[in-house]
């Protein structure tokens, strides 16, 4: 059996990186960058004012105080959008809103709730104001030619805003993995329907389904397999004529039933990884068809969850050429002791808060790897080492955030 890393980096080693395409924007958000992008301009591009107020020349208020304030004669206005006409001369001073380019000659703004404003077209300032006060200077987020994002980046919304300002209008992005779900089980019937006895729903789809999109996949297909081995083969193979990557779910286990794994060896792929020395989702499956990547996920609710984020995530991220493949991880202190399953690494469902200061996780009650039910407020997972029966309450652990959760 595989050590998580192990299995994870054999799975990167056979992973193929997608190509690049150019994608609007607008389109591009949520997607992986390809190619590093810089600022085409300086960013702002001019000294811009802060505060609504009036830009002054601070000189000129340098003794100003409220017994003998400065007075200075108003000149005009200049609001966000345009070029103040004129320049400030001594004894000078412009009112300017929020956004405004500073008009030549002044260094700084003062803001109008400080400002006596006269009715003779003079204003009066009680304090000196410093040189640059309330003005964001040319060029201080970034310079023209500035490396601001690398190839590889997730485009997030901030990062989709920082494209914006540099005018990107398309970008250059991974195409995005096209997944095809497939659940295996004879037990199985679509959520349209009343299970009979020795039914159930399939439930493992829509879970994936959501977690290879938020992953940047693109699910092309869907469907139900029954345990039946030229089923499974006919459709594994269909699957794999379009799609990058296959998730399957069940049919990985020990049972006579279980033929995911023949079935790929029927089709003459290549299996890489079958057995991983984790709980839950041991009898996790990597293989590759041709050029299609296929998950093999265990089927119970929960093990497709933690299989999926442990080993399909970061490999879906990698075959987009994204940096940061791994969920990212926290240590918190228990709230009560949880169970470990040595000599397999232990994933444990938690919440989580702080506490007087205190990253605390509160491990869920479940009642095993189908309790979907209990799953469904787990935002973490709380990381039980190869080498521990349990931790103990108070315990510090290490914990993988799963992102958002109820
Ligand atoms: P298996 O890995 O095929 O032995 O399945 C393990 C357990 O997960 C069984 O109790 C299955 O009924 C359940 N299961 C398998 N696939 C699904 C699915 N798509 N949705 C919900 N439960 C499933
Ligand atoms: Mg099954």
């Amino acid at each position: 059996m595989l050590r998580i890393e192990d299995a994870l980096a054999r799975m990167l080693a056979r992973t193929p990186l997608l190509p690049v395409e150019n994608a609007p924007l607008a389109a591009a958000a949520g997607r992986v960058l390809r190619a590093d992008a810089c600022a085409d301009m300086d960013l702002p591009p001019f000294d811009r004012a802060r505060m609504d107020g009036y830009a002054v020349r601070s000189a000129d208020t340098a003794s100003a105080s409220s017994d003998s304030p400065a007075r200075l004669r108003a000149i005009g206005e200049t609001a966000a959008g345009s070029v103040f006409g004129g320049a400030v001369a001594p004894g000078q001073a412009v009112r300017i809103m929020t956004g405004a380019p500073l008009p030549e000659g002044a260094d700084a703004v003062e803001k109008i709730e400080v400002i006596e404003v006269l009715e003779d077209g003079f204003i009066e300032l009680r304090a000196p104001v410093k040189s640059g006060q309330f003005i964001t200077p040319r060029g201080i987020e970034a310079r023209t030619g500035d490396a601001i994002l690398k190839a590889g980046a997730g485009i997030t919304p901030a990062a989709s805003a920082v494209l914006a300002s540099f005018g990107y209008a398309n970008v250059a992005v991974s195409r995005r993995p096209r997944a095809a779900m497939l659940s295996t089980g004879s037990e199985l019937v679509d959520v349209s329907e009343r299970p009979g006895p020795a039914q159930i729903r399939n439930s493992n789809t829509y879970a994936l389904a959501g977690y290879a999109g938020s992953a940047g996949a693109e699910i092309i297909s869907t469907g139900i397999i029954r345990d039946d081995m030229a089923e499974t083969r006919a459709s594994i193979a269909q699957a794999a004529e379009t799609a990058d990557v296959i998730l399957l779910s069940g049919g990985v286990s020990m049972g006579d039933y279980d033929l995911v794994k023949p079935a790929l060896a029927a089709l003459g792929a290549d299996i890489i990884v079958e057995r991983v020395a984790m709980h839950p989702g041991k009898p996790t499956v990597f293989a590759r068809l041709g050029e299609c990547v296929v998950f093999g996920l265990p089927g119970n609710p929960v093990s497709v969850a933690v299989s999926f984020h442990l080993f399909a995530r970061p490999v879906l991220m990698a075959m987009q050429g994204a940096e940061m493949i791994h969920l990212p991880r926290v240590r918190a202190y228990l709230s009560r002791r949880v169970k470990g399953a040595p000599p397999r690494r232990s994933h444990q469902p938690a919440r989580l808060r702080i506490d007087d200061g205190r990253a605390v996780a509160d491990p869920l009650k479940w009642s095993g790897s189908s309790d979907l039910v209990a799953f469904v407020r787990a935002e973490a997972l709380v990381v039980v080492p190869e080498d521990r029966e349990r931790l103990e309450e108070g315990e510090l652990a290490e914990i993988v955030l799963l992102g958002s959760a109820e």
